[in-house]
C-alpha cells in the first residue's frame, strides 16, 4: 500500500469508529527495511518510526534523525537500557521490575526522560515478551510509585493465530482501569480493528514498506 493510502484507511477507519482521525498516530516500522524504502515515505512527511533493536536503530537514524520521533518496540535487554534511553524518544516495551529499576536509574543520571509504554503478554504466549495481564495493574503501580516512572499508555502484540479484537479489548481495559491514555495496538494486518478498539497509535511496517528482509 501507498503511504496515501494507509493515512487513508487509518482515517476512514476512525471515521468508521466515531473517533477524530487526528487521535490515532502512525508509527512506520522500518526495522528491516532498506533505505530505499524508507526514503520516500520520510519525504512525503512521516516523521513517527519504529525499531525493533537499539543497533539497528542507532546505524540507520543516527545523524538524520533531526524533527523525528524515533519508538522501540521490541525488546530491550537491561545491558541496552543506557543506549536505549538516550536515543529514543519512547520506550513501549517496559515490561519487568528490573528493567523498570534500570531504566529509573538511566533517566536519573542523564537527565533525559525518554516517554514509556508498558508491553502486555496479553495472550500469555511464553515466547513473547509483556508482563501478564494479571499482574499488570501491579507493575504500572509499581513503575509509578517504586520507580517514579511516568508510563504513558500500553503496547500488545496479539497473538498470530486469535482474532486480535479481545486482546485490543483486553488492553483498552487495563488502559482505562490505571487512567493510562496511550494504546499502542495494531499492525499491517489489524490496525483498523486496533482502531475500532481505541489504538492511539497504530504501527505498522510490511503493509507500508513491503515485505522485509527475511534475516534478522
Ligand atoms: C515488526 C513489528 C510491527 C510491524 O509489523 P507489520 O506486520 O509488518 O506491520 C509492529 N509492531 C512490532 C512490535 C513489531 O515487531
Amino acid at each position: 500500500m501507498s503511504y496515501p493510502e494507509i493515512i487513508s484507511r487509518i482515517a476512514a477507519a476512525a471515521q468508521a469508529a466515531h473517533r477524530n482521525p487526528a487521535d490515532i498516530a502512525l508509527t512506520a516500522v522500518s526495522k528491516l527495511q532498506p533505505w530505499s524504502a524508507i526514503e520516500p515515505v520520510l519525504a512525503a512527511g512521516q516523521t513517527v518510526f519504529g525499531e525493533n533493536r537499539v543497533q539497528e536503530a542507532t546505524e540507520r537514524w543516527q545523524g538524520r534523525r533531526e524533527g523525528l520521533e524515533l519508538r522501540l518496540i521490541g525488546p530491550l535487554q537491561t545491558n541496552k537500557a543506557r543506549e536505549a534511553v538516550a536515543f529514543f524518544d519512547v520506550i513501549e516495551t517496559l515490561d519487568r521490575p528490573r528493567l523498570a529499576e534500570v531504566l529509573q536509574a538511566e533517566i536519573q543520571r542523564v537527565g533525559r526522560a525518554p516517554r514509556l509504554y508498558v508491553q502486555v503478554n496479553t495472550g500469555e504466549e511464553p515466547q513473547k515478551a509483556g508482563i501478564a495481564p494479571h499482574d499488570a495493574d501491579a507493575f504500572i503501580a509499581l513503575c509509578r510509585e517504586t520507580n517514579k516512572l511516568v508510563v504513558e499508555g500500553l503496547m500488545c502484540i496479539p497473538p498470530a493465530d486469535e482474532p486480535p479484537g479481545p486482546h485490543f479489548a483486553l488492553l483498552a481495559k487495563i488502559a482505562r482501569r490505571n487512567a493510562l491514555t496511550g494504546l499502542s495496538m495494531g499492525m499491517s494486518g489489524d490496525f483498523e480493528t486496533a482502531i475500532a478498539f481505541g489504538a492511539t497509535n497504530v504501527r505498522i511496517g510490511s503493509a507500508l514498506f513491503g515485505d522485509r528482509a527475511t534475516h534478522g
